[in-house]
């Protein structure tokens, strides 16, 4: 899950930055609302962290543009304005969920997990595809019950590669879903942290493979499986199905 932090306030953004990374998430920081339009236009985000007090605009403008695009990416706001006024307007421009200054962290993250269950109705928390079990709530892949140590990133992997078990995920959707945009897309990454995986996964026994089509990306398939390859970008069906609802043309493609 990749997401767009907001914050000018720089102790708290690399502090949030060092967490969510490790809970498994991919981040890009913007300290402004003008930082925040640049990555919004060319990454795709599953849900957006915004505080309000910005140096250039407030963050409600940022908010307001999101919803005019109606991106359906739920918008958690940070802000240190409490009362219900406030609040009531922050949920009429489009925001989904509101926590006030100063917060736990830990409150953050649950909160962040829990747009993130809503806004994904369409995946259940916990994936069996054959001997393997993938526990999206405590980013653990078990085989035969057995647990299989992963790293972060080959778990964003296998986790994208099981919900679309069967089907194609391009390098695109691997790229904007499990990178940040510190990567230079020039890089093998995406291949190397493959190869990983899989050799895990085959140490482990389990009965799912990764196959790789060339030029184009990367199945999970079971055994006796037959893979669906789509005519069409499926990125594009993801992209308005699961993730975003994002009319086409509206925004420019991830990092490639
Ligand atoms: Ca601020």
């Amino acid at each position: 899950m990749r997401l767009l932090l907001v914050e000018d306030d720089v102790s708290l953004s690399e502090g949030l930055r060092f967490g969510l990374t490790r809970a498994g998430f991919s981040l890009d920081v913007a300290h402004s609302c003008e930082e925040a339009e640049h990555h919004w236009q060319v990454n795709r985000y599953d849900a957006v962290v915004l505080d309000l007090g910005l140096p250039d605009r407030d963050g409600t403008e940022f908010l307001r543009m999101i919803r005019a695009q109606e991106v359906a990416a739920p918008v958690l706001v940070l802000s240190a304005r409490g009362n219900a006024e406030d609040r009531a307007a922050l949920i009429d421009a489009g925001a989904d969920d509101y926590l006030l200054k100063p917060f736990a962290v830990e409150e953050l993250f649950a909160r962040i997990r829990a747009l993130l269950r809503r806004a994904s109705a369409w995946s259940p928390p916990t994936l069996h595809i054959a001997n393997l079990i993938l526990d999206r709530s405590r980013l653990e892949a078990r085989v035969d019950e057995e647990p299989v140590h992963l790293t972060i990133k080959e778990w964003a992997l296998l986790e994208l590669l099981a919900v679309q078990c069967g089907r194609l995920v391009t390098r695109s959707m691997l790229l904007d879903h499990c990178w940040d945009g510190s990567y230079d897309g020039v890089s093998n990454l995406v291949d190397v942290h493959m190869s990983r995986l899989r050799k895990k996964l085959e140490q482990a026994g389990a009965q799912v493979t990764v196959r790789t089509v060339r030029g184009a990306g990367f199945i999970l398939e079971t055994p006796g499986q037959t893979a669906v390859i789509e005519d069409q970008d499926p990125t594009s069906s993801l992209r308005s199905s699961r993730f975003n609802i994002l009319p086409a043309g509206l925004r420019g493609s991830g990092p490639s």
